[in-house]
């Protein structure tokens, strides 16, 4: 599996943080309550500057995804597939992340995110299809 290590800023510093944490936490505006991902300084709703980390459920559907064939990094080999996951608890969110599933994705298939550590402090967001494990 190809690792492309992710440059936090910052307004995404703390959310790494808490991946590293094994945990997956959105934004919520302290002001209209609106969720909001990814990180940013304040709500595009409401303009409020103030806000908390939320724990939510790491769960999604496949919006897209792509099979890549590019290596990034020495060593690291393809083809590998990248899915791009529509968040249920945030409306309009997308997270990417490497696809852990056997065979391809499934266009609007659920999916639930797992944390794999990369070792070297990085651990990553990955997705596997959430459908097949409820019907084993
Ligand atoms: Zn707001």
């Amino acid at each position: 599996m190809a690792v492309i290590r992710p440059v936090p800023d910052r307004d995404s510093a703390a959310w790494w943080e808490r991946v590293a944490g094994h945990e997956f936490a959105v934004q919520r505006c302290a002001s209209c309550g609106l969720r909001r991902f990814p990180a940013r300084a304040f709500c595009a709703a409401c303009r409020g500057e103030a806000w908390r980390w939320e724990p939510v459920e790491p769960e999604g559907v496949v919006e897209s995804w792509i099979v890549s064939h590019q290596a990034f990094l020495p060593g690291a080999g393809g083809p590998y597939v990248v899915v791009m996951v529509r968040l249920a608890a945030v409306p309009g969110a997308l997270v990417h992340g490497n696809w852990l599933g056997e065979g391809e994705p499934r266009y609007g298939g659920r999916v639930r995110a797992c944390f794999t550590d990369a070792g070297d402090d990085l651990t990553l967001v990955n997705w596997r299809p959430l459908d097949h494990a409820q019907e084993e």
